[in-house]
């Protein structure tokens, strides 16, 4: 196989450099070889977009519909193939990687759908005789820079809006991650995607993703990543006057209170946690269990964490696959360490035997929510158990965090549901579920340090993909200042009422 190439204007274009796809269940299994793009081909994708911008915006909502559609019957129908492929780039499960790549393809048939249905609103004027019409129009170029956790379905979630309202795309994928980007790219070509309207630039998020932040043609940048580069890009953004959103880190919170179902809240608390290898931005990484169940609850989520069978994506009875890489493995690693000298009784975490990055799920038991491993995003299997005396100091602990994307609690308690609906600081709340995995038809997003701009998902998407119009229309011939006398009723209607 040959090297993998960017699609700039409809045709493949190879770079000067090209990087390994590596499998992290064994790193003696290279994928393909990917393109490496610069800030040249940043440039010569705005050119191409620049130019088939405008007719995509006017063209047909059925044009745009049929393109999105194929594209996810395209998904649909492969989605094992693909979700082999994610598992083997990202190391989730092959039935996680299999999920995602349905999910990816759900995402475009809705999209599909909503190209029919962005309507706008007429409104009386204040003014006599004048009409007013308040429309939405595509925004224009869009960048989108993606991670590696979620390598089909964040790229999925973003492209489709754009495409759907009319807009151009420049996609850059994560470095780690650029097999299932470039898969999204061959189906959209083959769905008849005009060329320039969706544009692949595979490489450094240092050169590509910093070109497009600084390229004055494209007009908005949708990001998903790390807090630290999330900043960076929000600032960027502003200075050269592009529409921002970005969403970012979270450190969510598991409430368990005395009254809840101890299995319901420990299979919760185990997937929220360990699942996907806990390398999802929404993973229960704090769980804060009230004082009567909490005893039970750490001897049955440590040995639930300690069963899980850790191993190669690929393999159906595995649970918990690799870690991404060998960085984020280091990373984990010194965080097991930093929970124990902080303190904490810690229960697995250890690095599991095999030729890829492969490391047991680990349980912080007597943490408190002050700790470093407590309030940093660790971004892999790690969950710290945080004891809490009652319902208000549980709320309290989970509020305190700089994050606030998903929040959990387990409990039988509709007073306490209630009440943690309503209070908790956090963009999706989840009552008896993990605070990881949600419906793609909904917004998706946090508030406080995870996430800025417009929500992300669902007919909300529209706030960001698109921009307002606002028109007044008045009659050529200007109307009397008495105005018109209202039209005389008809027989007919007067005879109907
Ligand atoms: P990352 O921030 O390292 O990279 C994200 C993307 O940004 C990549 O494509 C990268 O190449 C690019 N990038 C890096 N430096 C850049 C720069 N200077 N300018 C422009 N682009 C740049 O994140 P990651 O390691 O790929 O993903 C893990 C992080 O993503 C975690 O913090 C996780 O919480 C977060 N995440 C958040 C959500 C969410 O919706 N809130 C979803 C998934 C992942």
């Amino acid at each position: 196989m040959g090297v993998c190439e960017n699609l700039i204007g409809g045709a493949w274009v190879g770079g000067n450099e090209a990087a390994p796809n590596v499998n992290p269940s064994n790193t003696d299994d290279v994928i393909g070889e990917y393109t490496r793009g610069d800030a040249s081909a940043v440039d010569a994708a705005v050119e191409a977009a620049q130019a088939a911008q405008p007719g995509w915006a006017l063209a047909s909502p059925q044009v745009r519909h049929d393109v999105l559609e194929k594209v996810g019957a395209d998904l649909m129908a492969r989605r094992e193939e693909l979700g082999q492929l994610l598992s083997r780039e990202e190391g989730k499960t092959l039935a996680e990687g299999i999920g995602e790549a349905t999910r990816a393809a759900q995402i475009f048939k809705f999209f599909a759908g909503e190209t029919l249905r962005l309507g706008g609103e007429a409104i009386a004027s204040v003014r006599p005789g004048i009409e007013v019409m308040i429309e939405r129009e595509p925004v224009g170029i869009v960048g989108l820079i993606t991670p590696w956790n979620f390598p089909i379905a964040i790229p999925a979630w973003k492209i489709t809006p754009a495409l759907a309202y009319g807009n151009a795309v420049i996609l850059k994928p994560a470095d780690l991650t650029p097999g299932c980007a470039w898969e999204l790219a061959r189906s959209l070509k083959a769905a008849g995607c005009p060329d320039g309207v969706f544009n692949l630039v595979m490489g450094r998020g240092s050169t590509v993703g910093a070109r497009m932040v600084e390229h004055p043609g494209i007009d908005a940048i949708s990001f998903t990543g790390s807090v630290p580069v999330g900043r960076g890009i929000v600032v960027g953004c502003a200075t050269h006057g592009k529409k921002v959103q970005t969403e970012m880190g979270g450190k969510n919170p598991m409430v368990v209170l005395d009254d809840a179902d101890l299995d319901t809240a420990v299979s919760v608390s185990a997937n929220g946690a360990f699942f996907s290898t806990g390398q999802r931005c929404t993973a229960s990484s704090r769980l804060i269990v009230t004082e009567g169940i909490h005893d039970a609850f750490v001897e049955k989520l440590t040995a639930e964490a300690a069963a899980l069978k850790v191993g190669d994506a690929l393999d159906p009875a595995t649970q918990i696959g690799p870690v991404v890489d060998q960085s984020q493995l280091d990373q984990n690693l010194s965080y097991v360490a930093l929970a124990k000298a902080e303190g904490c009784e810690v229960s697995g975490g250890g690095r599991a035997n095999g030729p890829g990055f492969f490391q047991h799920p680990a349980v912080f038991t007597g943490a408190t929510n002050q700790m470093r491993s407590s309030r940093e995003e660790i971004f892999g299997p790690c969950a710290s158990v945080i004891k809490a005396a009652d319902y208000d100091e549980a709320l309290a602990m989970a509020n305190d965090t700089e994050f606030g994307l998903s929040s959990g609690i387990c409990t039988s308690s509709l007073k306490y549901a209630s009440h943690f609906r309503r209070h908790a600081e956090a963009g999706m709340v989840m009552v008896n579920l993990p605070t990881a995995g949600v419906d793609y038809h909904v917004p998706f997003g946090g508030c406080k340090g995870s996430s800025y701009g417009a929500r992300e998902q669902g007919a909300y998407a529209r706030e960001f993909y698109t921009t307002v119009k606002t028109s007044y229309i008045a009659p050529w011939n200007p109307i009397p200042a008495s105005g018109l006398s209202p039209p005389q009723r008809s027989t007919k209607t007067a005879h109907l009422t």
